[in-house]
């Protein structure tokens, strides 16, 4: 799906000029990814005839860049279609009572993976949860969920012989609150295809915990099924919230797509492989990003050509080499990534770098104040930042509005930059993969 999207994006993105005709093309193109990614079709109808209505406003258009308003547009209705807002957290009361989540899904969907990692996750926030092996069909799901389990140093309740999960749901909850286990996580039985047995059987599992979370668990590979399947929990049983499993073998994200606008519940997280630690919150725009290949570097780059010349990349790579990266092309630097729009954006582009620029170099206030501070300095002090002594530094704190303590905090921060870059350019790896980053 994402390959489909890219070329779209990609073909429209430059343009200058669309027609209703490019529009019509590229809606029809979306289409077809989306139904090839087996999107609900209703999903599918709705999404492109609204993207069709609101890309046909003059807003479009007549649009300096209808590109990448058309863009913007389908990136936006993506993102309301996988859940408008950010990452939803778990229903959990306050750890001095015990909460309960209740995994339930089809056999293989990734129940019992899926608890033992939430498990760990929890017990990474402080909280002290149990696991209940309530699987008692499948031969062996209680040693498995033992074995996981004992790996992340979290119990596992189970009752050997017992056949009846109510019963052992039950006596797992008397234990958890005399234990003072602050989370109990039910790990049930699947079958290959919805029964009326397993309704049953999970619906009784409901009634005797009261849940505070039903996290219905979905295979990303499934499709559209993952819905129709969603639905039949939602009725019988009630479902809080989603988890789609095995997310990095999702190729085509039709699950993602429609879960969301049918079963109207939140996704709250992903799994993204098969150890424990392999558990994402789940963020709709990261995903939109990544189905419509934004997650690479198109969008990126179209924007990024729009402020920054080959040749400028070129002269900032020398400087970077060199060493004489100055506070003015900081501030060169500054001033254009105003322009690309929000610096979460563009870090949600560059693939790797939220991982390397922490939020607190991209504070928005840190870079409005920044630019007062080089601003308030004059050209030599620019170029050579070494010459900023105690009284230029009060002089410039003064001129930009800002505080001594800001002016050092700026100052050191760039000489640390400086260093960075300096490393980073001899760095033959990173500097290819720079330069693939601009597109060149
Ligand atoms: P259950 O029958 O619903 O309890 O499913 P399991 O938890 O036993 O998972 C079935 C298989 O899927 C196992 O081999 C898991 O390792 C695998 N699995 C579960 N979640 C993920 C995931 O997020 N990514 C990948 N790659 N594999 C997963
Ligand atoms: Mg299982």
């Amino acid at each position: 799906i994402s390959d489909k999207f890219s070329t779209v994006v990609r073909t429209l993105a430059g343009k200058s000029k669309i027609t209703e005709k490019n529009i019509q093309d590229a809606v029809e193109e979306i289409k077809v990814a989306l139904l090839d990614a087996d999107v609900n079709l209703r999903v599918v109808r709705r999404f492109v005839n609204g993207t069709m209505e609101e890309a046909m406003g003059e807003k479009v258009l007549k649009a300096v860049d209808p590109g990448q308003q058309f863009v913007k547009i389908v990136y936006d209705r993506m993102v309301a279609l996988l859940g408008d807002e950010e990452h939803q957290k778990l229903l959990l009361k306050g750890p001095d009572t015990t909460s309960v989540i209740l995994m339930m899904g089809l056999q293989g969907s990734g129940k019992t993976t899926t608890a033992s990692k939430l498990a760990a996750r929890l017990k990474k926030e402080g909280r002290r949860p149990m696991l209940v092996a309530a699987d008692l069909v499948r031969p062996a799901a209680i040693l498995q969920l033992k074995v996981l389990g004992d790996a992340i140093g979290v119990p596992v309740f189970s009752i050997d012989g017992e056949k009846n999960p109510v019963k052992v749901a039950k006596a797992a909850l008397a234990l958890a609150k005399k234990d003072q286990r602050d989370v109990l996580i039910v790990d049930t039985s699947g079958r290959m295809h919805l029964d009326e047995t397993l309704m049953d059987e999970i619906k009784r599992v409901s009634e005797a915990l009261k849940p505070d979370e039903t996290l219905f668990v979905a295979d990303s590979m499934t499709g559209q099924n993952a819905v129709t399947i969603a639905q039949e929990f939602e009725q019988k049983v009630g479902i809080t919230g989603v988890v789609l499993s095995k997310f990095d073998s999702d190729t085509r994200g039709g699950a993602a797509l429609s879960l969301r606008s049918v079963v109207g519940k939140p996704i709250k997280f992903i799994g993204t492989g098969e150890k424990t630690e392999d558990l994402e919150p789940f963020h709709p725009q990261r995903i939109a990003s990544r189905i419509l290949g934004m997650g690479d570097v198109v969008s990126l780059v179209e924007k990024a050509q729009e402020t920054i010349n080959e040749q400028d990349a070129l002269k900032m790579q020398e400087k970077m080499a060199k060493n004489t990266f100055d506070l003015q092309d900081y501030l060169d630097q500054l001033n254009r990534m105003d322009k690309m729009g929000s610096v979460d954006q563009i870090l949600e582009m560059i693939p790797g770098a939220k991982g390397q620029i922490s939020e607190d170099d991209i504070d928005k206030k840190e870079i409005k104040r920044e630019k007062a501070i080089i601003c308030s300095m004059t050209y030599a002090e620019r170029t050579n930042y070494r010459i900023m002594g105690p009284t230029r530094r009060k002089r410039v704190a003064a001129g930009s509005g800002t505080n001594v303590s800001d002016v050092n905090r700026m100052l050191k921060k760039f000489e640390k930059m400086r260093l960075t870059m300096k490393k980073f350019a001899k760095n033959k790896k990173y500097q290819a993969a720079m330069l693939k980053q601009m597109g060149m």
